[in-house]
């Protein structure tokens, strides 16, 4: 065994768990470290609370005299908990989240200091901004932008930082982060979800989108994970072959955590409690080491930027417990990957969850109204959804016959798929009173507020209905939700418009009572959106030849898939709703597409270099022992040694062949780059990375893998794949 090896595995299976002290209720942690309601009851003049309260829940501007009294209010409350620093805290289009930190502390002069913060630096700060992806909206001569605080999203302190949630603009209005199109997409759901609501129940002023999110994830020992540079450099193995025992025995779903495993979590949970976090399921996945955590759900914007604070925090917390978090959507090969669910609905400020069914017949027409609208929209867009969670990483589990398929369709379950099948037949026009009770009665009324069938058995299904919400379940783990969710309300908030249109054209101009032209104009979606709809296994080879005819997407790569966000269509749609204009979708396509590129040549360079540097140096040195032991069998037996060395000499000529197939595939693979690296045109690169370099890691894997059979173990120097899952 190498030493490296040795030694990793030697030191995590010493580890002891952690010990975790806990002697407070959570329900007291909760919020601890966060400025919220109670906190600015607190600290603010009633003016200032006031002011942010109505920005929070109308949306309002803060006067800049009023953000004076709020900075000096959340200044104080930060220093009595120890903070010494503040930030603007944002999203920049690398994915991760990013943070600048300056210090209260401001000498007056004479020797003395004071501790500062004004309104001007809550509200807005100017980040040297240059080296964020932005696709080219900024030229580097005014690579300028700057961040402006979000006060829907509450300030809250990590560490001895104030860290307050910002959008991040450039100077000429661009986007640069994924929040600002976010709340876009909020702002447009929320009017159009509105403006439908008022048939139904005019009280209803707000509508708020909701996101729970399911996070999964792998926990690897951190010096196991430090002696795979693989997973050092990329997130994820490039080679290993698959351990004996993996997850065949289905033995770590939902079983015991481990120990260790278990302390974790129970710190992360601290940790989260005290951001406001509300984490509240915990479990093993299906892949050994794999495990899952879930919160109870939120406002939408609020959600994404739990997510983010909550991936930066699972890091921090594993450095103290001696483990690295893998957030890659497919880190082993042959073990289930990570996804993250994105459970989303829409509930208004009278606290209707509009995606649930009611107790009435008129509350359950409002329920398919919203229900049938986000399947038109999911089908009329299945490109553009598609396109929301494509990335490198989550290329290989997209289609990749575990997870949902690259194939976007819409599950819904028996009882409303027989709902819809009943509201197809509506007649056209006015309906007769006989219809009319019928429908009330036998259709809509008989809609039960727990749909019993609770349709969520269907679990190959990327987009499925889950009895109160919807579940879009082929988002990435690595993902910032805000892209899928962005796309999601927009869509569904232009759907909404459109059908308040129609819906009104048939009150004024067929004079059809309100609810007739909703069950007219609902009946005609259902027809128009059939094809979106699948009840059946998404995984099988039978559904992505009925998908073909129905002439849906399937889009398995990332350069396919992104496309959908440049269409003439797509960019429309983005503008109409004010979402993002043309030169914001577009420098997002160029971003996303040049990431691509630059993570399949990280990966290439990793995997060449391990694959030479590693592998074919160890092959040679078995190779030599075995050369050494014919010889020396030579040397007694004489010419009886052939018998004797028959296997030996045949290992000698298999390894030789597998290192001839790394060596001339790594060469290839680097010519290929290098070529690839050469075209201008980004769209033509990153289709040759896909096509010409990638499908090389493939093969030189697996004569990685072979190798790795044949080797002395003693010799191997990567960490191997049981020693990966299976150390506790
Ligand atoms: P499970 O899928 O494990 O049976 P649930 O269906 O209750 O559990 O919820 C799964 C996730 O969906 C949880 O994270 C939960 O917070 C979230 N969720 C539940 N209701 C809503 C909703 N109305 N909007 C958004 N997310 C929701
Ligand atoms: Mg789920």
């Amino acid at each position: 065994m190498s030493t490296l090896r040795f030694y990793a595995i030697k030191k995590s299976l010493n580890r002891k768990p952690v010990k975790i002290e806990e002697n407070e209720r959570r329900s007291a942690l909760f919020g601890r470290n966060v400025f919220n309601e109670d906190k600015m009851r607190q600290y603010l003049t009633k003016e200032a609370f006031n002011s942010v309260m109505d920005a929070v829940q109308n949306g309002s501007k803060i006067d800049r005299s009023v953000a004076d009294h709020i900075s000096t209010g959340m200044k104080e409350w930060a220093i009595s908990k120890g903070v010494t620093h503040y930030t603007h805290w944002f999203q920049p289009l690398t994915g991760s989240t990013a943070e600048k930190h300056d210090a209260f502390f401001e000498p007056i002069g004479n020797g003395r200091a004071i501790e500062k913060f004004g309104g001007g630096q809550l509200v807005q700060q100017e980040p040297d901004a240059s080296s964020f992806p932005n696709g080219g909206i900024r030229n580097t001569f005014e690579a300028r932008g700057y961040t402006a605080w979000d006060p829907t999203s509450p300030a809250f302190i990590y560490g001895t930082t104030l860290c307050i949630p910002t959008v991040f603009v450039s100077y000429t209005g661009e986007a640069l982060d994924y929040k600002t199109p976010l709340l876009r997409a909020l702002q447009a759901i929320d009017t159009a979800a509105v403006d439908v609501c008022k048939y139904f129940d005019k009280n209803v002023k707000k509508v708020n989108a909701s996101l729970g999110w399911e996070q999964e994830y792998f926990l690897i020992d951190s010096g196991l994970a430090a002696s795979r540079p693989d997973i050092q450099l990329t997130g994820r193995t490039l080679l290993g072959h698959s351990s004996a025992k993996g997850q065949q025995l289905d033995d770590h779903y939902f079983g015991t955590i481990p120990l260790r495993a278990m302390q974790y979590m129970r710190d992360l949970e601290t940790e989260c409690m005290l951001l406001g976090i509300p984490v509240k399921t915990r479990h093993n996945e299906v892949a050994p080491n794999q495990f899952e955590l879930a919160p109870v759900y939120d406002e939408a914007n609020l959600a994404v930027d739990h997510n983010s604070l909550l991936m930066d925090v699972m890091h921090k917390v594993a450095e103290r417990h001696d483990f690295k978090v893998l957030f890659h959507e497919k880190p082993f090969k042959g073990v289930n990957g990570s996804g993250k669910h994105n459970n989303w609905s829409l509930s208004t400020n009278t606290g209707v969850n509009l995606l649930g069914p009611g107790k009435t017949p008129m509350s359950n027409l409002q329920f398919l109204t919203f229900f049938i609208n986000t399947i038109k929209a999911v089908h009329d867009n299945e490109e553009l959804i598609r396109a929301s969670i494509a990335s490198a990483s989550n290329d290989h589990r997209l289609g990749a016959n575990e997870a949902p398929p690259a194939i976007i369709s819409v599950f819904i379950g028996e009882q409303l798929t027989s709902v819809l099948d009943e509201l197809q037949n509506v007649t056209n026009g006015k309906l007769s009173p006989e219809e009319k009770t019928d429908l009330k009665l036998n259709v809509v009324g008989k809609i039960p507020e727990i749909l019993l069938d609770n349709t969520d058995r269907n679990r190959t299904s990327p987009f499925a209905f889950t009895g109160n919400k919807f579940e879009f379940r082929a988002v990435g783990s690595t993902a910032n939700c805000a892209n899928p969710m962005t796309v999601l309300n927009t869509i569904v908030a232009n759907q909404l418009i459109e059908f308040k249109k129609e819906v009104d054209a048939l009150i004024a101009k067929e004079s059809l009572k309100k609810d007739e032209a909703i069950f007219n104009i609902l009946r005609e979606y259902i027809k128009k959106s059939k094809n979106i709809l699948f009840e059946g296994n998404g995984y099988g080879e039978a559904w992505e030849k009925e998908a073909k005819k129905r002439g849906l997407s399937n889009f398995k790569t990332t350069p396919e898939a992104l496309k959908a966000k440049v269409s003439k269509k797509a960019i429309k749609l983005f503008e109409d709703l004010g979402v993002m204009n043309k030169i914001e979708s577009v420098s997002r396509y160029e971003i996303e597409m040049e990431e691509y590129v630059l993570h399949i040549q990280i990966e290439g360079r990793v995997l060449g270099d391990i694959a030479r540097n590693h592998v074919v140096p160890t092959a040679v040195r078995y190779q030599n022992i075995l050369i050494e032991n014919v010889k020396g069998l030579k040397e007694i037996y004489g010419d009886g040694f052939k018998k004797l060395a028959k296997e030996q000499m045949a290992l000698i000529e298999e390894i030789s062949s597998h290192i001839e197939s790394i060596n001339s595939n790594v060469t290839k693979m680097t010519n290929e780059r290098k070529i690839s690296n050469n075209i201008e045109d980004l769209e033509i690169k990153a289709h040759a990375y896909c096509s010409k370099v990638k499908p090389f890691f493939d093969d030189i894997r697996y004569h990685c893998d072979k190798l790795e059979l044949l080797v002395d173990d003693e010799l191997w120097p990567l960490t191997k794949y049981r020693e990966l899952l299976f150390t506790k």
